[in-house]
């Protein structure tokens, strides 16, 4: 998997700020300070003037599934109907597990060579793509304003969260608190703003919250 930040607005902390002051008619030069009393009032809309395009490449149907029920952004994927399906995402686990690992690549490997033997008999790749696996990987773009994003994030840095959809979602995270340190400044999942909702809350929630912190 690999992420690259696309094209953003320029300045996001600078126009969200410029948007507050507007709305508010305010003279202040204090743009954390008027920013984070937007996001804490929940005043958010004014967070959709700044936004992101990333790129990732590499993401199984899994996570490009999990991803896509973001419904307040914006997504272009690779067609599997136009272009060839080419490598499998393994799982973090699978591939810490020798068995489970060679099970794994012994049912991709088969179903890559069905899938070639289909295209072989003239099949179109819209018809032969159905014996692959969820894990098979293709691109994807997603653009999302910075309102989306904190949601986002708040949902899928969960370490409830899938684990390829959490790494991508950190990843992303990351990007954004470089270009806006402070819209994304207490961005992460819910434990970093206070209670964790879940039934069993993590046990390293110090930990958590310290890692997020210093992203
Ligand atoms: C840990 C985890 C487990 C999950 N498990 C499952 C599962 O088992 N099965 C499953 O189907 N899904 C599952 N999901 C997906 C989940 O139900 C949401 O579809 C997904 O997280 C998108 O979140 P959202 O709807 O809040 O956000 P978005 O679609 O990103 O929308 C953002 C916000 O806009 C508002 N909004 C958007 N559309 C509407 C609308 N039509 N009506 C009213 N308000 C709207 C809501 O406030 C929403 O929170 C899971 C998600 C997570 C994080």
């Amino acid at each position: 998997m690999e992420i690259k930040l696309l094209n953003y607005t320029k300045d996001p902390d600078g126009i969200c700020f410029q948007t507050a002051k507007i709305c508010y008619q305010s003279k202040s030069n204090d743009k954390e300070g008027l920013l984070n009393k937007i996001i804490k009032a929940g005043h958010l809309s004014i967070l959709e003037h700044a936004s992101f395009t990333f790129l990732i490449k590499d993401i199984s149907r899994v996570a490009s599934h999990q991803l896509v029920r973001h419904r307040i952004a914006s997504f272009t994927q690779q067609s599997h109907r136009y272009t060839k399906a080419t490598g499998f995402f393994t799982p973090e686990k699978i591939q810490q597990d020798a068995q489970a690992k060679e099970i794994f690549n012994e049912l991709t490997k088969k179903a890559l060579s069905v899938y070639e033997e289909l295209l072989n008999l003239g099949l179109p790749k819209e018809d032969a793509r159905y014996i692959l696996p969820c894990s098979i990987v293709s691109d994807i773009i997603v653009t999302m304003n910075a309102r989306e994003l904190l949601h986002f994030f708040t949902l899928r840095t969960c370490q409830k969260a899938q684990k390829e959809i959490q790494d991508i979602a950190i990843e992303m995270l990351k990007i954004c608190k470089k270009e806006a340190p402070i819209i994304f400044k207490n961005a992460g999942p819910p434990c970093t703003r206070g209670r964790c909702y879940e039934r069993k809350p993590c046990e390293d929630i110090n930990q958590i919250r310290h890692f997020f912190a210093e992203l």
